[in-house]
């Protein structure tokens, strides 16, 4: 047989967790057509890959590729970093399906004003004529589709750089039903129409379901709800994945569900007989102020005791971690100023909002807005740690840079926020460094769980993405270097390689019954990663999240190479993987 690739001399971590062995591997079409040696094999290229590894491609459990996909459909911030496979639809948001009414995802940050405007939060139910002709004006996006098969055509028709699995949204489908009026109960006949609209989902191609319990609509639904909506997926062999309540609505004070947000995720599991997982894990205990190393340790372990009584009593669930906690989220801030987002839109620019923090009346008033809670991220309940968090990176200060919010307030004798106000007023552009606290010990705990996978929750991106309007938002570092951070800190420094990879691969695979990917092995798609353990590096900072990382020489995504000899080739191999 002559194959369109033979990759030589490559040791071949498989996915299985197995010992690596050198091998030679040929591609033919999409298919892994053989393993072994192929010496006296002849092939159209042959890559020598002597002291490279070959691993499955890697498949992110969870991610909101959807969301950008039709503007970044080359999905380069994937491929460069070894991801061929993403479960999208997360957090209770998916594309589809519509009736009248849209549900924001954050990406749309440009043009939300023009359909929803909003001085603090969001309000991310939208009309739908309102979005379509916003997105169009905007950037130039036809959102032409109404029914999940329709998306997923669209899909189709933009030739996507990875493959999708599609997860309907139970938050899109309460918006396709309940349009605003969504902030209370729903009725049972609303129920039953949500029922409809999931199930012709699952017929037209979803993978399964997700929820997002801190979002609007979502978060206003009753258990009943979850029990008919999630288990109307789950009786059509759908997958549920889960981000269970943690902080409650954002928009003010809510309630910080936390580890009875996580029961309530595994017993929706139990009621609906449903293969849960549970998104982007974190510790089901909230420690304040300062939580030593050891007490987060214990919310740790604790919080993995839970889910493993879960699992002993019969609950089929696993969960992913976001490799990189410390700047997790789809979207990231890059300006000290951002802390203050709803007066820096209503400003306009960061000068303006610097010369409007001269007013002492506006700094009480943004005192007391943050002090009542309203404000989730500088919220002083469930973020008592925020000033310790934000660092100064670059600026024109020099007794500011590389000091915490905190360490320049007990500097200058003043209070976390006024010390905030200070560096924005005295220098609009000053930038966030990496914080200097946090462990990654959580993590560490959390990925040595055998159920642990990996999830790197972020939007498709290239290197000049990034919102156009105060507070001028990037890609979250993530999007670039989540899977390298992975490999460089958990699988080599942790699981090992072998153990790591199939994190990556087989057991995502096994999870979500991907038969024909997540291994090496003959008659397998061929999506693969070729790289250099060693030189794996996340070259992400927080000043400039869009570099792409080192250490991967080849990604194949059904037989094509998306990143060739270190290059990214735009090729959009990727396919929708509908579930028959
Ligand atoms: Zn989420």
């Amino acid at each position: 047989m002559t194959f369109d690739f033979i990759i030589r001399n490559v040791q071949v971590v498989d996915g299985t967790g197995t010992q690596r062995k050198v091998d030679d591997i040929g591609i033919k079409g999409d298919a892994i057509a053989a393993v072994g040696d192929l010496s006296a094999a002849e092939a159209a290229r042959v890559i020598d890959a002597e002291g490279q590894v070959a691993a499955p491609g890697f498949i992110d459990m969870h991610n909101h590729f959807d969301q950008t996909v039709l503007l970044y459909p080359a999905a380069q911030s994937a491929v460069a970093q070894g991801i061929t496979t993403a479960v999208t639809g997360q957090c209770g948001f998916s594309h589809a399906p519509l009736n009248n009414h849209y549900l924001a995802c954050f990406w749309e940050w440009d043009w939300w004003d023009r359909v929803q405007s909003r001085k603090y939060y969001q309000e991310v139910v939208g009309d739908l004529d309102k979005v379509r002709a916003a997105a169009k004006e905007v950037q130039d996006l036809d959102i032409d589709w109404s029914t999940f098969d329709e998306w997923l055509r669209r899909v189709e028709q933009a030739r996507p750089g990875v493959n999708l699995v599609p997860l309907v949204g139970h938050g899109t489908v309460r918006a396709a039903v309940m349009g605003l009026d969504y902030r209370r109960v729903a009725t049972e006949d609303e129920i039953r129409a949500m029922k409809r609209y999931v199930e012709q989902a699952m017929e037209e191609g979803a993978w399964g379901i997700s929820n997002g319990m801190d979002y609007a609509p979502n978060a206003f639904c009753s258990k009943e709800e979850s029990y008919e909506v999630i288990g109307a997926a789950v009786k059509k062999g759908g997958f549920f994945s889960s981000h269970w309540r943690r902080t409650g609505l954002r928009e003010g004070f809510g309630n910080p569900g936390l580890i009875e947000g996580l029961k309530e995720a595994i017993d929706i599991a139990r009621k609906t007989g449903a293969r849960l997982e549970i998104a982007h894990l974190s510790p089901g205990w909230l420690i304040a102020p300062s939580p030593t190393p050891r007490l987060s340790q214990v919310a740790a372990e604790e919080t993995l005791a839970v889910l493993d009584e879960a699992l002993k009593s019969g609950v089929d669930l696993a969960f992913d971690v976001i490799p990189n906690h410390l700047t997790g989220g789809v979207i990231h801030a890059r300006h000290v100023a951002a802390a203050l987002t709803p007066w820096l839109k209503e400003a306009g620019s960061m000068e303006q909002l610097a010369k409007n923090l001269a007013a002492p009346d506006l700094r009480d008033e943004i005192r007391q807005y943050i002090g009542s809670g309203k404000w989730y991220s500088l919220n002083p309940i469930l973020q008592p740690g925020w000033a310790s968090t934000i660092v100064v990176g670059n600026t024109s200060v020099d007794e500011f840079r590389g000091k915490s919010i905190m360490e320049i307030a007990r500097s200058t004798g003043r209070h976390p926020l006024d010390a905030l106000m200070d560096v924005i007023q005295q220098d609009p552009h000053a930038t966030r460094a990496e914080p200097k606290e946090g462990s990654d010990e959580v993590k560490r705990i959390f990925y040595k769980h055998p159920r642990a996978m990996v999830g790197i929750d972020t939007f498709l991106a290239d290197e000049t993405a990034g919102s156009r309007t105060p507070p001028y938002y990037l890609p979250n570092p993530n999007t670039f270097g989540g899977m390298a951070r992975f490999i460089k800190l958990y699988a080599l420094g942790l699981l090992g390689l072998e153990e790591g990879i199939r994190r990556l691969t087989g057991l995502p695979a096994e999870r979500l019954g991907l038969k024909d990917r997540g291994v090496i092995a003959e008659g397998k798609k061929a999506d693969l990663v070729i790289f250099r353990p060693e030189a794996v590096l996340d070259k992400t900072t927080t000043e400039e999240p869009r570099q792409y990382p080192d250490g991967f020489t080849w990604v194949f995504v059904n037989g094509k190479p998306a990143v060739e000899d270190g290059r990214l080739t735009l090729s959009r191999a990727g396919s929708v993987l509908r579930k028959s």
